[in-house]
């Protein structure tokens, strides 16, 4: 449909609008229209179909031969109008009832018209029936009825009304010339008119009256302004107005702004009342502005929070105002002489970030005034300088961008009376009112507090780098919980995994050896649900009590998570020996193995994948706040659909104590998988996401060279100072581009310039949906210009045998296909195809590729004779 069809069919009710330019029925007098000959028409008083008293032209010379009878109006100025409608009402006498007028009676007559400038444009020696020849003729016009018979009265006279229509009009005016050449006719009238569209409001925008065109196909565009207070939708708004003076449909509209609403109609907008608002431009309506919330104004686009309540950064502007909420409790982590460490949950709806928090302690039975203040950037605080054996009274806020919130209920904390000793009585925690109001209320013991042995919560400084993790402030979504934060561990275990009833547990194969006992397969089958595959991880007799929280921890880290990427806890067994944990069962175990394997086996999408899975764990981790610390293929476990989810959350390799794995360097502080940690963990134990993101950067690499190790037989130290001098592992073969470079940034030394997880799994989203992405292979080209010497691709010139060379890229179980098809020299090898691989017997494509791949490394190694360096 073309775009005139379209508005054709679009046309507006509106009705065109005719400006009249003359009407003979107007004339009170003689019109006095000029006529030739004077035997032709004449003008005489009649009446018309509705007995008005008109002035009329008639002319009935129908026994005469040759007749040429013409009548000319006055001039008629055309004020502007481009094209003019003649409305023509006439009577025309039947030829067949006037007797002796065959051949000579005519039943139709010309219209014409002449353009001139001035209302006599002849000159004066020259009579205007002389230039007939130059009138222009519009028309010959036939009567739909004649009639028979002539009644004066008119009662039989048959009326005819014509309208024809001429344009384009150039000069000032024009008259109009009817000729009659034989017929018995009467013009009772003749209106002249032309079209315009008149001024409108539509889609609130005005538009000017507008002249129709000069054809009556012609669409003549009237560009519209915007009303008060409307802005333009998408395009300046127009409207054409038509041949027949009427609009069509506009394209484009205007809307209202923010803080004004549509009148009834479209055509003005007016302004929201007071407490009312409207936040962005369009077609809606004002709303009320919502609770604790008002405006200060007419023409509101936002409603402001009254004082002391406060909208958070997102939250949109129909959101209630609210107070930011309170912390709703303090729990005492421990205690010396002269110190107490606190933590508390974040608000459930804190209104925004939390920036920091504030603790207020006074003395018990001290005045609010003698208060002391002290802030914390987390939700855990060590208070110093305290009296010993002193009872003290806490309350904390938190402040967001909105402001301060309320502060929590006192609650009163003692310090030691003895260094080293904890009395039960001291770590009962007091509920008390608030201290203005100077009211204590009943007192709660809410847990009673084992003292926690263990030295490293006694050191009283946890900061992030800090084994420990504790509460951290999260955004209003689940955060991880460090077991550890709970003076008694096992308390933790009660909390988050399940007690399973050992009868439901059936052992049926060991499959690996974990850090506390064997790891088997087997069935689990719990009350109410199918029997299930499940990896049961046991602790071996004679463990100390130590080794049993520091197993059951796991559980109890695990027990908190929920994510289709991290590996599932089903429970516990803590009731009968051996304790175990029982998690779902992983078909394909741990992901450095498998890969290695299954090496080069594997397409580039499934890998992709793999690594998708690993990044949305992570992301899942990360925004509970936990930092894993140990992201390794090793740690990555697989199931029989090839899903990947991250596990082993123990914490106990770490320890200095451990020295079983070379995997775990000792560091200060404690053990660290060199190859996998990001510098600045390794250096001042700065572990973080972003310490997760370093490390899943070393698992991508791992994934992409199918379980080969990171830095291959370099030295920890080597790998550290190599990492120092910036030097980053190159691209494993085969590797696309786009996975090395994410590879890359996250190696960035500047934590902050590493993308989070978030990001990490976008992009392999995109990589996924646009797999020609991953089409461009990182370059991998053996020489100095490589920032670490590259072992997937060995210097040819290192080895003596092409045996040696296939054991190298872990081919070696082709040397037989090799030497029995004379493939036993590196100068035949290197000129393989890909034909010839297939011919001796290499059917594996993964192969196939890996061994052209070395070919053709060979073959610029052979031509460059370049020695590579390290
Ligand atoms: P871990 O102590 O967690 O490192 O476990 C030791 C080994 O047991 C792993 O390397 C795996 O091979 C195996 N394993 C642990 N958990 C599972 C599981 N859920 N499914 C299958 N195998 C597992």
């Amino acid at each position: 449909m073309d775009l005139l069809a379209f508005f054709l069919l679009g046309v507006t009710a509106s009705h065109a609008f005719e400006v009249t330019l003359m009407d003979s029925t107007d004339a009170t007098s003689e019109l006095g229209w000029h006529t030739h000959p004077s035997t032709g028409w004449e003008e005489v008083s009649g009446y018309d179909d509705k007995m008005n008293a008109i002035r009329t032209y008639q002319v009935c010379n129908v026994r005469k031969s040759n007749q040429n009878n013409w009548l000319r109006t006055d001039f008629i100025d055309r004020n502007g109008s481009i094209r003019v409608y003649v409305e023509i009402k006439f009577s025309v006498r039947d030829c067949s009832s006037l007797p002796n007028v065959l051949g000579s009676c005519k039943e139709t007559f010309n219209l014409y018209y002449y353009e001139a400038d001035s209302s006599f444009p002849w000159s004066t020696d020259t009579s205007w029936d002389k230039k007939k020849d130059s009138f222009v003729r519009v028309d010959t016009i036939a009567p739909d009825q004649s009639f028979k018979g002539i009644d004066m009265k008119g009662t039989q006279l048959k009326i005819n009304t014509e309208v024809r229509s001429f344009g384009p009009l150039t000069k000032r005016g024009f008259f109009l010339g009817f000729q009659d050449y034989g017929s018995c006719m009467s013009l009772i009238s003749v209106r002249v008119f032309y079209r315009k569209c008149l001024g409108t409001v539509d889609n609130f925008a005005t538009f000017p009256e507008t002249m129709a065109g000069a054809e009556m196909t012609s669409l003549v565009v009237a560009h519209g302004a915007c009303v008060e207070n409307a802005e333009e939708k998408d395009m300046p708004i127009k409207l054409y107005c038509t041949g027949d003076g009427e609009w069509l449909v506009p394209i484009g509209s205007c809307m209202c702004r923010a803080g004004y609403a549509p009148k009834v109609g479209d055509i003005a907008c007016t302004a929201c009342p007071e407490g009312a608002f409207k936040p962005s431009p369009g077609d809606d309506q004002c709303q009320p502005c919502p609770l604790n919330s008002r405006t200060m104004g007419k023409a509101a686009n936002s409603c402001k929070c009254r004082n002391g309540y406060y909208r958070g950064h997102q939250d949109p502007l129909n959101m209630p105002c609210t107070t930011p909420s309170q912390v709703p409790i303090i729990h005492h982590m421990s205690s010396t002489m002269n110190s107490i460490k606190l933590s508390w949950p974040q608000p459930e709806q804190p209104n925004g970030i939390i920036l920091d928090y504030e603790v207020r302690y006074v003395e018990k039975d001290q005045a609010e005034t003698n208060s002391s203040v002290i802030n914390s950037r987390t939700n855990t605080v060590v208070v110093r300088g305290l009296k010993a054996a002193t009872i003290y009274v806490f309350k904390v806020r938190a402040r967001t961008e909105a402001g301060l919130g309320r502060f929590s209920s006192g609650m009163m904390f003692q310090t030691r009376t003895k260094e080293g000793v904890s009395t039960l009585r001291e770590q009962i925690p007091l509920i008390a009112g608030s201290a203005a109001a100077g009211v204590v209320f009943i007192v709660v013991v809410a847990v009673i507090v084992i003292v926690c042995s263990r030295r490293r919560y006694e050191r009283g400084d946890p900061e992030y780098t800090d084994k420990l993790q504790h509460y951290s402030s999260g955004h209003g979504h689940k955060i991880y919980i460090d077991p550890f934060t709970y003076e008694d561990p096992n308390e933790a275990v009660r909390e988050f995994a399940k007690e399973i009833d050992v009868s439901g547990v059936k052992i049926e194969q060991v499959i690996g050896a974990g850090e506390f006992g064997e790891v088997c397969s087997g069935r689990l089958k719990l009350p109410g649900k199918r029997e299930m595959s499940v990896a049961i991880k046991t602790l071996k007799a004679g463990y100390t009590d130590r080794q049993r929280r520091d197993f059951l921890s796991e559980a109890s880290i695990m027990g908190q998570f929920d994510h289709p990427n991290v590996i599932h806890l089903e429970g516990v067994v803590t009731k009968s020996r051996p304790v175990m944990i029982i998690t779902e069962y992983m078909e394909n175990g741990s992901l450095d193995s498998f890969l290695r394997q299954n090496d080069g086996q594997f397409t580039v999408i499934q890998l992709v994948g793999m690594l998708r899975g690993i990044a949305a764990g992570m992301k899942y981790l990360a925004d509970m706040s936990y930092v894993h610390r140990d992201l390794a293929a090793r740690n990555i476990l697989v199931n029989s659909n090839l899903v990947c989810k991250v596990s082993d959350f123990g914490l106990s390799r770490f320890l200095e104590e451990d020295t079983s794995d070379p995997t775990y360097t000792s560091a200060m502080g404690g053990k660290i998988p060199i190859r996998w940690t990001a510098p600045e963990a390794i250096q001042y134990r700065k572990f973080t996401t972003a310490s997760d993101v370093w490390s899943y950067g070393i698992v991508m690499w791992e994934v992409m060279s199918y379980g080969e190790r990171p830095y291959w037989d370099m030295s920890n130290q080597d790998v550290i100072n190599a990492i120092e001098q910036d030097y980053r592992l190159p691209a494993p073969m085969d590797c696309p581009a786009a996975l090395h470079q994410l590879m890359l940034d996250s190696w960035q030394k500047e934590r902050a310039e590493r993308p989070k997880f978030g990001q990490i799994v976008n992009t392999l989203d995109k990589l996924i949906r646009t797999p020609a992405s991953l089409k461009t292979v990182a370059c991998v080209t053996p020489g100095i210009s490589q920032p670490l010497l590259d072992r997937t691709l060995p210097d040819v010139t290192s080895f003596a045998t092409v045996d040696e060379w296939l054991d190298a890229i872990k081919m070696g179980r082709y040397k037989e296909n090799f030497a029995n098809a004379g493939f036993s020299s590196f100068d035949v090898v290197s000129r393989m195809t890909a034909e010839d691989i297939l011919r001796i017997g290499v059917t594996l494509a993964g192969h196939q590729k890996k061994i052209l791949n070395s070919i053709q490394t060979m073959r610029v190694q052979m031509n460059q004779i370049q020695t590579v360096q390290v």
